[in-house]
């Protein structure tokens, strides 16, 4: 397999690695369900091709019952194997027995091949249907480490690219090795059983001739990946470049972009070229060999036919039979030719399920317990016992450590990167603690079931996606029996309900990508009309605020207070005016709680939220030197992560 089709940083190489032989586990795990249907498939594939033999047969048969009388049906070596008293004696008779043989073999032909292309088909698809839905099942298990933008695409690419090439390789694919051995297998047969001295001389080139297509393989394959791997790499240049238009046209760079588009297209123009003059050499070269093959056929049976057995060889040959030897060589030169092909698809499709076990066989970090129970929530009481977590080696947050009472508010706060979402994620379970304990209503988030736990977690973040689908749709996404009624109530509680009226179609505007655009504010409160409609124990606010005007954030306020008035909410916020009131303020620095208490403690405290409050109220004049000295620092060393994750 080459290694250049597989990039480096590759987040399933690991898995891929381990398995062995991912034809034969794809044939195992999925294939087995529709053995009855590539059965019939393979089954009708050799009938329809030995039919396809018989036409030619027919012919010289025809031909030596024509023009040679001594030759009776009954004698010619293709016939013998049918009893005698079928064969019709009288030359008209023959004749018609000849069309009759014709038309079955046309009759019947067609009818095997569609039950062929059925039979294949109908296993491809199906195999292809269960691999993709269940490849599909898996990733949305996989953990949240695997979404970020490059591995989206890699998934992408293996559950369209793959996917599909797994379906050419089962229809196209088996259904030609069946053909092409039916071919091969049936012309070497029947052209030794008529005549084995003649069959060894139109035979002589099938051993060059799969030499050379053994090492025409070779050679292009490395080639071929090649191509794949600069395709690949010049269609992330485009797709990096198209998403950043603005920037490039921003900053003047069109020619420079343009250049650099122009490097990764000729590197693609290079590895395409190269493939393509081997490619274009190999076919006439073969020609060259089947040629000789056919011309020696030739020039032995003619000279056999005219006069007699020429040099070494014995016996007789009939012209029928000779135009038979050179109706079948010619046939069978050119499915030799196509092994080649064949092999590249198989191994092309090896290398896919490879990539598609590869994810599958990705192991899910936050597995659920066997007997995990239903999480049921009473009062909503949450506890953070003595947490500490890290994405990998290093700790991002430590010594997380308190309570929550149902129905009250806790807000985090805290400068940029100090660990505010990580410590929600947890609660969602995104992630699981590497020491300590999430408790919500006394049951550990680890021991209840991930569908409950996330039932009952109602969650707002700062980016509100909406699905492309209606206004509706997106507002009673994960609920999926809310009436009209309901719908409306909903909206009207997330002060969303006028602006939806105001659509061209209401509720049943389409929205989304390719949908009516809505703006930050109104994306929002379509996401908060989902929260009230789903009516979770728990609510998560993580930045739900951001990003929009004063208006709108003090009409997303009030929505919001409505849906955290009787629930346990916890809430994160920049802009300090939106979490005053809560009954607990956490103050999150370097990962670790610094300050704790109500919004007038925290003030009287005069520390860190103090300080950012008072920045936010624009007495940036009157801060301690102190204060802006850490934020310096915690600033540069932001951007250090961020330098540092670029390599
Ligand atoms: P906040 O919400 O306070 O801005 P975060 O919890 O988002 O902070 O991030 C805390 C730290 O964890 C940051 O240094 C950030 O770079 C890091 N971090 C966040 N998400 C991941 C992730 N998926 N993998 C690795 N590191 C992460």
């Amino acid at each position: 397999m080459s290694s250049v089709e597989w990039e480096e940083d590759d987040p399933f190489e690991e898995q891929r690695e381990k398995i062995e032989n991912p034809m034969k586990r794809l044939f195992l795990a999925y294939g087995r369900d529709y053995l009855p249907q590539v059965s019939v498939g393979i089954l009708a594939s050799v009938f329809a091709r030995l039919l396809d033999l018989l036409p030619p047969l027919m012919l010289g048969i025809a031909i030596d019952a024509i023009f040679r009388e001594e030759a009776a049906f009954d004698e010619q070596i293709p016939l013998v194997l049918l009893p005698d008293a079928w064969l019709p004696t009288a030359q008209t008779e023959q004749f018609w027995f000849t069309i009759a043989v014709l038309t079955g073999a046309f009759a019947f032909g067609a009818a095997f091949h569609w039950i062929r292309n059925w039979g294949f088909n109908a296993f491809a698809q199906n195999i292809q249907h269960d691999v993709r839905t269940d490849t599909y099942d898996k990733m949305q298990r996989l953990n949240m480490d695997f979404f970020s933008d490059k591995q989206t695409g890699e998934m992408m690419s293996i559950l369209s690219n793959d996917v599909n090439r797994l379906e050419r390789f089962l229809n196209d694919g088996m259904n030609s090795v069946f053909r092409l051995s039916v071919m091969v297998v049936g012309i070497s047969v029947l052209l030794l059983w008529i005549n084995w001295q003649l069959a060894l001389v139109a035979l002589l080139p099938v051993p060059a001739i799969a030499g050379f297509t053994y090492l025409f393989i070779k050679i292009i394959q490395p080639k071929y990946a090649e191509v794949r791997s600069t395709v690949g790499k010049m269609n992330s240049r485009l797709e990096n470049n198209l998403g950043g238009i603005q920037v490039i046209k921003a900053a003047n760079t069109e020619s420079y972009e343009s250049d650099r588009v122009d490097d990764v297209s000729f590197d693609y123009f290079d590895a395409n070229w190269d493939a393509i003059e081997t490619r274009i050499k190999f076919f006439p070269a073969l020609r060259v060999l089947a040629g000789i093959g056919f011309v020696l056929t030739f020039v032995v049976g003619g000279l056999w036919v005219f006069q007699g057995p020429p040099g070494p060889f014995t016996g007789e040959l009939s012209e029928g039979m000779f135009i038979v030897f050179i109706l079948y060589t010619q046939r069978f030169i050119w499915p030799m030719a196509q092994f080649g092909q064949i092999i590249n698809m198989y191994q092309r499709a090896r290398a896919s399920s490879a990539r598609i076990f590869g994810l599958m066989d990705e192991p899910s970090k936050l597995a659920e317990d066997r007997d995990a129970e239903e999480l049921v929530v009473g009062d909503g009481d949450v506890v953070y016992d003595d947490v500490t977590f890290g994405y990998d080696e290093e700790t991002i947050v430590s010594d997380i450590d308190f309570e929550v009472e149902g129905g009250e508010t806790l807000a985090l706060v805290g400068p940029t990167g100090a660990g505010k979402s990580t410590v929600l994620k947890l609660l969602l379970r995104m992630y699981d603690v590497d020491e300590g304990a999430i408790e919500i209503d006394g049951q550990d988030v680890r021991d209840v079931t991930l569908t409950s736990l996330r039932r009952s977690i109602g969650y707002v973040g700062q980016s509100s996606y909406l699905f492309y689908g209606t206004v509706r749709e997106n507002i009673t996404y994960g609920t999926f029996d809310a009436t009209d009624e309901e719908v409306r109530e909903a909206a009207k509680a997330a002060e969303a309900h006028e602006f939806i009226e105001n659509l061209p179609d209401g509720y049943d505007t389409m929205v989304g990508e390719r949908g009516v655009k809505l703006s930050g504010g109104q994306r929002q409160r379509v996401t908060i009309a989902r929260a009230v409609l789903k009516d979770p124990d728990l609510l998560v606010l993580d930045e739900a605020t951001s990003d929009v005007d004063t208006e709108t954030e003090m009409l997303i306020q009030r929505s919001l207070d409505r849906l955290t008035a009787d629930r346990t909410t916890f809430a994160i916020a920049h802009r300090l005016s939106t979490i005053k009131d809560a009954d607990t303020i956490l103050v999150l620095e370097g990962g670790e709680i610094v300050e704790r208490g109500t919004h007038d403690e925290l003030l009287d405290d005069g520390g860190l939220y103090a300080h950012l409050w008072g920045v936010q109220a624009g007495e940036i004049d009157e801060l301690p030197q102190e204060f802006i000295d850490r934020a310096q620092e915690r600033t540069a060393r932001l951007i250090e992560n961020a330098e540092s994750d670029d390599d």
